[in-house]
């Protein structure tokens, strides 16, 4: 998923705390919205609920009936809620056990109502590692009890897209199941819980199982001695990071500018490492980010606060022409401080007006632009929506910069070379942006203390970057990673 390094506010009118734990059929009974826009949304069950499981050559070793899930509630709202445990609905489906999920920024998007077609119930989450439990009879290349990992961007596998290794990005059947769905009554391709905006509403991971359509296609069998906690980052983060520096061409000498150092920055920070950058500069007005990123990743990082006046005395853009004053070779754009919210060309302006006024940067793609060299490259990985106002046309044209979006990561084409040549043997580990570890009850909670960025307030000294969600079915923490904490909900009040 794309993704920014930076919390954005959300607009403070359309939130609600989230609500306690509820039993699914008080849901249905349609009490159990309570965003401002529950009524104008249909309450569902599950995905998964209106359709029959498939029971030929079905094994199984399932035996609940409910689990819990993180379920969409209204704007601003998610809550614990007990739904239907999902069930194999084809003979490419498998269902798996959670044993870890996690939080990522494009599920704020989701949080926040910024996505459309979301419904009352929907299940949250993309990222997950499990243990197969119950497996349709397709599927050939799994065995009741593998520890996998399945991809965010589902794919069937056998277009002619995803026999390219586009999956993610240009599968044939991606998307089928919302609107095209219901043109071509294809039900089984597209991004996992990310509501039924083009994605038919798959459900998500947040939850103790999970239904993984076109199983053999959407998942990694996880070998014996990588740790759950590893595996997880192959779901998306890890991969949209590779996929970017990869689709991008960096090249060893490079000289690189990282603006925005969330889990996704650092993990760019990390592989441009490995690639043999010449220079990385990675920037962030977080300084407990920068400080955790020098500390995981060495020295060599170099690291701008770019709301301080020690660093940036003159202003941002002329601190990165000192730098390098012939420019950067590449600069990385996760900053989202710019996102055209829906509708929101208002606010849009305000924050452009507030940013200007200070030390801080006016516009960060703008800046990766003005920070590269003539005929540099800039690579876009914050999450835009819609047109975008203020682009500088100008100097782009004028520099020869070549700007680069990369859409939905092919997860399947790269998921087995990040393993097997860059994790398994050493050369990138991707927890180091994995700081926290809360377990999946807590989640309402984290949910609402990222909303109004109560976590960053808490966490001077200890940022928050990514976080391992447990479940009941979760092994202890590996050595070396983070215990489980408990979330504090905010007070409420929005960071301002
Ligand atoms: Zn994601
Ligand atoms: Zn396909």
């Amino acid at each position: 998923m794309q993704h920014g390094g930076q919390a954005h506010n959300g607009d403070p009118q359309s939130r609600k705390h989230p609500q306690p734990y509820r039993k699914h059929s008080d849901q249905a009974n349609g009490i159990g919205g309570t965003g401002t826009g529950a009524t104008s949304y249909a309450t569902v069950p599950t995905e998964y609920s209106a359709y029959p499981t498939f029971k030929s050559g079905v094994r199984s070793l399932i035996e609940e009936k409910t689990m819990a899930a993180v379920t969409w509630q209204g704007k601003g709202a998610v809550a614990l809620r007990e739904v239907d445990v999902p069930h194999v609905t084809n003979a490419e489906d498998i269902v798996i056990r959670t044993t870890g999920t996690s939080l990522c920024h494009a599920d704020m998007h989701i949080y926040r109502g910024d996505v459309f077609d979301l419904k009352l119930g929907d299940i949250m989450g993309h990222e997950a590692v499990g243990q197969v439990v119950q497996l349709g009879s397709a599927v050939k290349n799994l065995q009741l009890g593998d520890r996998v990992c399945c991809s965010f961007a589902l794919g069937c596998g056998s277009c002619e897209g995803c026999q390219r290794g586009e999956t993610g990005r240009i599968c044939d059947k991606a998307g089928h199941n919302g609107y095209l769905g219901k043109l071509y009554g294809e039900r089984h391709s597209s991004l996992e819980g990310h509501a039924h905006f083009s994605s038919g509403g798959i459900a998500g991971c947040q939850a103790q199982y999970v239904r993984i359509p076109c199983a053999e296609n959407n998942v990694l069998r996880v070998p014996n001695g990588v740790s759950d906690e590893t595996a997880l980052f192959l779901s998306d983060v890890a991969v949209s990071a590779y996929h970017a520096v990869r689709d991008v061409g960096l090249q060893s000498g490079n000289t690189v500018l990282i603006i925005g150092s969330g889990p996704v920055g650092q993990l760019v920070a990390q592989w441009v490492q490995v690639f043999g950058a010449r220079r990385i500069v990675l920037v962030d007005s977080i300084q407990s980010r920068l400080d955790w990123a020098k500390q995981k990743l060495g020295p060599a990082i170099e690291a701008t606060n770019s709301d301080s006046k020690t660093d940036c005395p003159h202003g941002f853009s002329q601190k990165m022409h000192e730098l390098e004053p012939h420019g950067f070779d590449i600069c990385f754009e996760l900053a989202e401080l710019a996102i055209p919210r829906r509708l929101g060309i208002g606010s849009l302006q305000k924050a452009m007006k507030t940013l200007s006024a200070g030390h801080g940067i006016t516009h960060p793609l703008n800046e990766c632009i003005l920070a590269a060299r003539n005929g540099g490259r800039v690579s876009i990985i914050a999450d835009y929506a819609g047109q975008l106002g203020n682009f500088n046309m100008g100097l782009l044209t004028e520099k020869g910069v070549k700007l680069y979006g990369h859409g939905q990561p092919p997860v399947q084409r790269y998921w087995q070379e990040i393993l097997e040549e860059y994790i398994m043997p050493g050369r990138f580990d991707p927890t180091k942006v994995l700081t926290h570890r809360y377990a999946l009850e807590e989640l309402p909670k984290l949910y609402d203390a990222m909303y109004n960025r109560k976590l960053f307030e808490e966490s001077k000294d200890k940022p928050i970057l990514k976080v391992f969600v447990q479940t009941k079915f979760s092994a202890e923490p590996s050595a070396g990673m983070p215990p489980v904490t408990k979330a504090h909900a905010s007070n409420g009040a929005p960071h301002a």
